[in-house]
């Protein structure tokens, strides 16, 4: 079995993809084949979505409709969006969707919403990750509160017994445009000091910075040995 990783957030929109993005781009880089898989999304417009992304970061293998086999279009979550189209979210899809992704070095894995966010009605994020057995990647966003939010999920992630891989802060558009960090109050200086105390916090994690569409998470964090074996029920 290849392995993978879970890439999760502290909630909706705090930057999964970039994340997934910059981590197969740099797993690709260094020569590694990998796959992205998405078992569910919703908000999917045409454009650049979230699967079609995904897959250009891993270098365009197999087909984008295995990246993510169940698509809908309405922004709210998959299975309400999956009503809005007189469908229901697959359950047993979002554990098979993986398997054309087997033969591969590495699978990268983005849920959607956040680790306790549903996918279905009986699956939450948390459930697939740990049912696939893998580590998890916690994303949040470069905002005011992101200690706490990172720390409650990771913290979350252990109580129901996944293991958490490392931590990605990631810088969002709106973020940039609040100013220059020449005042400690800034967004850019504010997240720097939290990025610290949220080492000091968790001092046995990885916890990278992925920059305003920037193409690498610094400092670098060696992926392939983080991840682990997909187990499959
Ligand atoms: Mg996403």
């Amino acid at each position: 079995m290849p392995n993978a990783l879970f890439i999760t957030g502290t909630d909706t929109d705090v930057g999964k993809t970039a994340t997934a993005v910059a981590i197969l781009r740099q797993l690709v880089e260094a020569g590694i084949v990998c796959r992205a898989y998405k078992p569910v999304a919703s908000g999917v417009v045409p454009g650049l979505s979230d699967p079609e992304q995904l897959w250009q970061a891993a270098g365009c293998p197999g087909l984008l409709a295995e990246v993510c086999p169940q698509v809908f279009h309405a922004a709210i979550a998959p299975e309400q969006a999956a009503r809005a189209e007189g469908r229901r979210v697959d359950e047993r899809l979002l554990r098979q969707g993986i398997v054309p992704h087997l033969a591969s070095d590495l699978i990268v894995v983005e849920g959607a919403g956040g680790l306790f966010s549903p996918l279905g009605p009986g699956t939450l994020n948390a459930d697939l990750a740990r049912d696939f057995g893998l580590p998890v990647v916690v994303v949040d966003a470069a905002r005011l509160g992101l200690i706490g939010r990172t720390l409650a999920t990771v913290t979350a992630a252990r109580a129901v017994g996944l293991t958490v891989a490392a931590i990605v802060i990631s810088e969002t558009a709106a973020m940039r445009a609040n100013g220059p960090p020449d005042r400690p109050e800034s967004p850019a200086a504010t997240a720097a000091a939290s990025l610290d105390d949220l080492r000091r916090h968790l001092p046995e994690l990885p916890i990278g910075w992925l920059g305003y569409r920037a193409d690498k998470i610094a400092p670098a964090i060696n992926w392939r040995s983080l991840a682990a074996p997909v187990q499959q029920a």
